[in-house]
């Protein structure tokens, strides 16, 4: 049987950050998928009808570029192409008006009228010194580079989006921020809420939402050809589930969660440690939804239609209630609904003429309910039409999108929740979560810091652990000078 220096299993963006950084510093690198194809959260089907291509789980990519390991990566060269819509993020409201997040910041700003200092002056730090704050933010716990930007980031970042949102006058600036922040599946109410709409609308500033044409397959696919162009070895369609069954290897990197890790067998983990993995805690869960349709969108305000992503909900209130009643175990009847319209901005997604939308709402965890017809309620609510342009539909409930992906533990698409006592010391109480009880083994999944989103960060600071303890490797941490 061959030997490798490491092994990888799950070829998600963490997968693949990990399985790249490693063979990158030449060890020879095996990266196992259980499924027939590669991409874990970053696959593109067609799911509805033919012709019409739909990601079945991330569609849109600010993580991507923001990543300071992917973004150093010759994926172009690998077929990768980023497009980007004229908005970045539209939020309408019944008014007919819409908060329109745009990359450029004062834009943004103006448009929000009376908010349009406090909105300034909460992103423009941030988005000029974003270099500084993704070290920090984009990893385990640790000194940071600029301590003065940090403590700026922690007293804005550590309230919950509810404190923050009072920063805001504006029904506009409050939805806007209010749906920026329910990215973070959670009440808004949680302390640190606010962090994940820093972050969002930092990224959303400095690099934009961008798709990836074709879909985010083509992000799986150049990350493949990458690393494939540099000597890894690739094997699909092989469930792990014994770790002596596997070729001989130095280390082994996870891209799993506690759930699935504990299931492994002869992973020789500690009791101690195991009980850690037993209590780590799952979010709430996502009901998806992808259309084929027979026309754009109808939303009433046309600068939506101009928008690659969607937030709707309505105002920061509604927003905030149905992500409470969410969280108390209950389908609201308006729910908070994510929505991407890729096909108005990359003609290959769909037949000439045809169009495709991708969107999900948050739901209790492991809840089997059929969200349809409120997620098409609420859209209809700001495209009255909507429902005419229905060709055919496609739903995930909670379940579903595990047995798809057994990552996304009872619909949890984050790898556990993301809430300050899971922020940084995920899946374990360390400063190097990564490392496990057995020397060998490492977890690289979003159930590590930083946690959900494709940037491959997670299986970075995997990799990046595993070459300093096995193979005497330094990875350098000054971003900019990593390859
Ligand atoms: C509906 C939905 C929408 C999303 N939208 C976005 C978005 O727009 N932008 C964004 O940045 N993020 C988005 N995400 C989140 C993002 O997809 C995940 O955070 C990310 O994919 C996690 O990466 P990962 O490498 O940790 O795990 P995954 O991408 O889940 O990959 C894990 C891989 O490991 C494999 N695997 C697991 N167990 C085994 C085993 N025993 N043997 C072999 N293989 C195994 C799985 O098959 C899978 O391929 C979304 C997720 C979902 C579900």
């Amino acid at each position: 049987m061959e030997a490798y220096d490491a092994i990888v299993v799950g070829s998600g963006p963490n997968g693949f950050a990990a399985a790249i950084l490693l063979q990158q510093q030449g060890l020879q690198t095996l990266l196992i998928e259980g499924a027939d194809t590669l991409g874990g959260g970053m696959r593109t089907k067609e799911i509805t009808l033919p012709g019409f291509k739909h990601d079945i789980c991330s569609a849109i990519h600010p993580m991507a570029l923001a990543s300071p390991f992917l973004s150093t990566l010759p994926l172009a060269e690998h077929g990768l192409q980023f497009v980007f819509a004229p908005n970045e993020v539209a939020h309408p409201l019944d008014t007919e008006h819409a908060a329109i997040l745009q990359r450029d910041l004062e834009q943004t700003a103006l448009g929000l009228g009376k908010d349009s200092s406090a909105y300034k002056a909460l992103f423009e730090p941030f988005v000029k010194q974003w270099d500084d704050l993704s070290q920090a933010v984009l990893g385990p716990l640790r000194f940071p580079r600029n301590p003065i930007l940090m403590a700026k980031f922690g007293l804005k970042a550590l309230p919950s989006a509810a404190m923050m949102a009072k920063t805001f006058e504006t029904t506009e600036a409050k939805a806007l921020w209010a749906g920026l922040c329910a990215h973070g599946i959670q009440p808004l109410e949680n302390l640190t809420t606010a962090a994940i709409g820093i972050m969002l609308g930092t990224v959303g500033h400095r690099f934009g939402w961008p798709m990836a044409v074709g879909g985010s397959q083509a992000v799986a696919d150049a990350l493949a050809s990458y690393f494939q162009a540099i000597g890894g070895n690739i094997q699909t369609d092989y469930w792990v589930d014994d770790v002596n069954q596997l070729p001989n290897h130095k280390v082994l990197l996870l891209d799993m969660t506690p759930k699935q890790v504990l299931n492994i067998k002869g992973l020789a983990l500690r009791t101690g440690y195991r009980n850690q993995l037993k209590a780590y805690r799952q979010g709430l869960g996502v009901f998806k939804m992808d259309w084929a349709l027979s026309d754009p969108i109808p939303f009433r305000n046309p600068a939506v239609m101009q928008s690659s992503t969607v937030h709707l909900g309505g105002t920061y209130e509604e927003i905030a209630r149905a992500e409470y009643h969410t969280a108390q175990g209950r389908i609201p009847d308006a729910p908070y609904v994510l929505l991407s319209q890729q096909s108005l901005f990359d003609s290959t997604r769909a037949p000439a003429g045809k169009h495709t939308a991708w969107a999900y709402c948050h739901v209790p965890h492991g809840s089997t309910a059929d969200c349809t017809k409120i997620i098409e309620n609420q859209i209809e609510r700001f495209a009255p039409g909507f429902k005419d342009t229905i060709l055919a539909k496609h739903t995930f409930n909670t379940q579903q999108m595990e047995s798809y992906n057994p990552n996304y533990v009872g619909g949890d698409i984050n790898g556990g929740v993301m809430d300050l006592a899971q922020l940084y010391t995920r899946p374990s109480f360390s400063l190097t979560p990564y490392r496990t009880s057995n020397k060998n083994v490492y977890i690289a999944s979003s159930s590590t810091p930083p946690g959900g989103g494709v940037h491959g960060m997670c299986g970075f600071h995997a990799a990046r652990m595993a070459l300093e303890d096995h193979f005497n490797v330094k990875i350098n941490l000054q971003w900019q000078e990593l390859c």
